[in-house]
């Protein structure tokens, strides 16, 4: 299992799910929870954004499909059903937001996000929930905006209790600057298996996640040795 902040390839991402994730969003794919995939790289397809810190995912919804002879999926209005009436996947995760909103359903949907950052090169950002979601006038067309809160507890149930280790969901941005002035390598032994987005200064200690020199890439075995060091 991965911790927020893990450093992937697409295959290991595909074998942690246990399925092929060809699409961005993918509302509740597994009994417990929903998977979706982000990515604010210059030329990204959707304006997915980090507020509050590094706690609150706002994300964008998805175009209708690209068709030989059919309109630019950019100039027209992101679908909440198909043609046949079936609800697309931004009608489904809008669905689900709306009930816990309504208070019609106690639970939020749980999300889990991984981010690529570059080509082959994905980061698990964690187990988000669902709080909210709306549609808006982007200037030319409607989509719509999911707001999703990073779980304090990183736990979809009870198989797994791993503690968000004092970390904020760092913006891609910095996690971007950090790969380049890292090389993409363990700052401390060069490796460049397993690696880790490690906070150098822990949020709980006053640290920020959104500064690239308070971040640092950690392999698995020197992330672990800090953190027994810290805590
Ligand atoms: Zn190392």
């Amino acid at each position: 299992m991965h911790n927020p902040g893990d450093v992937i390839s697409y295959i290991e991402m595909c074998l942690t799910e246990g399925t092929s994730l060809q699409r961005g969003m993918n509302f509740h794919i597994k009994p417990a929870y929903s998977i979706i995939l982000m990515s604010v790289r210059p030329g990204a397809p959707y304006s997915d954004r980090i507020e509050d810190d590094g706690r609150l995912l706002i994300y964008e919804g998805h175009d209708v499909p690209k068709t030989k002879d059919g309109p630019n999926p950019k100039d027209v209005d992101q679908p909440i059903r198909h043609l046949g009436g079936r609800l697309t996947q931004n009608g489904l995760f809008y669905e689900a937001a709306q009930a816990v909103r309504q208070g019609l359903s106690v639970d939020a949907e749980y999300v889990r996000v991984y981010e690529k950052i570059r080509d082959g090169i994905w980061v698990y950002n964690g187990v988000f929930e669902l709080i909210d979601a709306w549609q808006e006038h982007d200037g030319k067309r409607n989509v719509f905006k999911f707001m999703l809160r990073l779980l304090e507890i990183q736990s979809i149930d009870n198989s797994q209790a791993a503690i968000l280790d004092h970390n904020r969901f760092i913006p891609s941005s910095v996690k971007l600057e950090v790969w380049k002035r890292d090389k993409g390598q363990c700052v401390i032994c060069g490796s460049t298996k397993n690696l880790h987005f490690d906070h150098i200064i822990p949020f709980s200690k006053g640290g920020t996640s959104l500064k690239s020199e308070n971040v640092q890439l950690l392999c698995a075995t020197h992330n672990l040795s800090k953190h027994d060091r810290i805590e």
